[in-house]
């Protein structure tokens, strides 16, 4: 493959097609190419600057769009494994447990907060639960009716509990 080169960053000089982002214009659909480093910089940047805006759209977008979500990030994790490959082997050295392990702690914290919230990701999974339906399969007003059933078996739940 012969290097041609993309684009001229000032800050990181010539830029190879590995080197840059494509992205299309929503105004005009044109092509423009970005530096790869400076984009995740800037990146960087905004999330450091708005932590918290960033945190919360993250997981408005998560517990609206699960399948979505975690198809994407499974993609993007084996997108990164292939581009670094040697950050992988090394990975696999260390093992995956402390990884692992974050990754759990997370997954637990985010599932508890689902099922005591009563959102949307923790109903289509009951719903889906033992069965071939996908997330996706399930409409909206039919997990306002599982909403709603959960709540009131909750107050019963509740109830009953301060009898004894
Ligand atoms: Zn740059």
């Amino acid at each position: 493959m012969i290097d041609i080169i993309i684009k001229i960053c000032q800050h990181h000089g010539n830029l190879t097609i590995d080197k840059v982002v494509k992205q299309r214009l929503k105004k005009d659909n044109t092509i423009k190419y970005r530096c790869k480093f400076c984009l995740s910089q800037s990146h960087k940047n905004h999330y450091l600057k708005n932590k918290e805006k960033v945190k919360a759209s993250h997981e408005k977008y998560r517990n609206e769009n699960y399948e979505k979500y975690r198809k994407s990030s499974n993609d993007s994790a084996k997108k990164m494994r292939i581009l670094n490959p040697e950050k992988e082997k090394e990975r696999r050295k260390k093992g995956y447990s402390k990884y692992r392990k974050s990754t759990q702690i997370r997954q637990r914290r985010f599932k508890n907060k689902a099922v005591s919230e009563l959102r949307d990701v923790y109903i289509r999974q009951r719903l889906t639960e033992r069965s071939i339906l996908k997330h996706e399969d399930i409409p909206q007003s039919l997990v306002e009716i599982k909403r709603a059933a959960l709540k009131v078996k909750r107050i019963i739940k509740e109830k009953l509990c301060h009898k004894k």
